[in-house]
């Protein structure tokens, strides 16, 4: 079975995880949110992209939930010393990707074949493709004003309360190469809404007008993963914000938002009975080890191939 993932950062990665040890990893292809991408210190820094990368190469600080295992500070430390700003931690692990990609950006290379390059050298046998090669900002209008998605999420730790979210420059950007290849392809017999944060992570690719499209025509089912089991998030301000949005924080919510794109839905054992207009099934999806990923990737292609056309 071929599948196409679209996935932000941390819930993404471990759904793409389960999937390349429930399927040859080359049958994989996840389509990444580049739309928290950010330049940092003249550094082009992809944080979905590189949880990808870190995860599916094995480097992934699973504790921390973010960067490098084993990561040395030394970049940090003399930053610091010179009373530069910290709030965005940068190991040395790190930062030799970041820097690489930059410098590689400036001589003109794509951030998807960059990308692809990276996988490559690490042994990663899914493709990881950027949703677009062009510059896409999330932006959080909140009741402190407006917040580039780091400043945000990182520097003010989602505290601000959020009135909406925007993606500056989606509505021009394209899709990097193979995406809507890969969505449309006859081969492709699922694609999966990973569970990362709808309104952060896959709004994002939603909000390219040829990703919609691709989607709408595409003939194999969608299925989305619910991000909140139970009516909370594992991580992250997804529940935050839904609340900050006037939403209820459950998976009816979370179906009413993929209404009209998923087929169907992957809910929690832990969520209650609800009035789901869409085809579902259940499963315990708290993705703690190796074999909760794959039977989680499991269940969701199992779901996709029984509401398969
Ligand atoms: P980010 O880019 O690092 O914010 O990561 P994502 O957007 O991919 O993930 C954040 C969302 O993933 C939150 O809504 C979490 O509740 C959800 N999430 C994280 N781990 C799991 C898990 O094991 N199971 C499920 N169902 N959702 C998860």
């Amino acid at each position: 079975m071929k599948s196409v993932v679209l996935t932000g950062g941390v819930g993404g990665a471990k759904l793409v995880l389960g999937l390349i040890h429930a399927l040859p990893a080359a049958d994989v292809t996840a389509i990444v949110n580049s739309a928290d991408d950010f330049r940092h210190f003249g550094l082009a820094i992809s944080p979905d992209i590189d949880t990808l990368l870190y995860t599916l190469s094995g480097k992934a600080n699973a504790a921390q939930g973010w960067g490098r295992e084993g990561e040395s500070w030394a970049f940090m430390e003399a930053l610091r010393s010179l009373g530069g700003e910290d709030w965005f931690a940068l190991g040395d692990g790190d930062l030799a990707l970041h820097v690489l990609r930059t410098a590689r950006l400036a001589a003109g290379e794509s951030l998807s074949a960059i990308t692809a390059d990276f996988a490559r050298k690490w042994g990663i046998g899914a493709r990881i493709l950027p949703m677009s090669d062009d510059i896409v900002a999330t932006q959080l209008v909140t009741d402190e004003g407006r917040l580039d998605f780091q400043r945000y999420f990182v520097e003010r730790r989602c505290q601000p309360v959020v009135r909406s979210v925007e993606f500056a420059g989606a509505a021009t950007a394209r899709p990097a190469p193979c995406v809507v290849e890969a969505l449309l392809s006859p081969e492709t017999d699922a694609i999966l809404i990973a569970p990362s944060n709808p309104f952060l992570s896959v709004d994002p690719l939603l909000a390219i007008p040829a990703i919609r499209e691709a989607l709408r025509q595409a003939s194999a089912p969608i299925v989305a993963v619910s991000p909140i089991p139970g009516g909370q998030a594992v991580k992250g301000p997804t529940a935050k914000l839904m609340r900050e949005l006037g939403l209820e924080v459950n998976a009816a919510a979370i179906a009413r938002h993929y209404q009209g794109i998923a087929d169907a839905l992957l809910l929690d054992d832990r969520d209650p009975p609800a009035d789901i207009h869409m085809p579902y099934a259940r499963t315990d999806t708290l993705m703690q080890t190796l074999d909760d990923r794959v039977r989680v990737a499991r269940a969701a292609l199992a779901l996709a191939a029984s509401v398969a056309p």
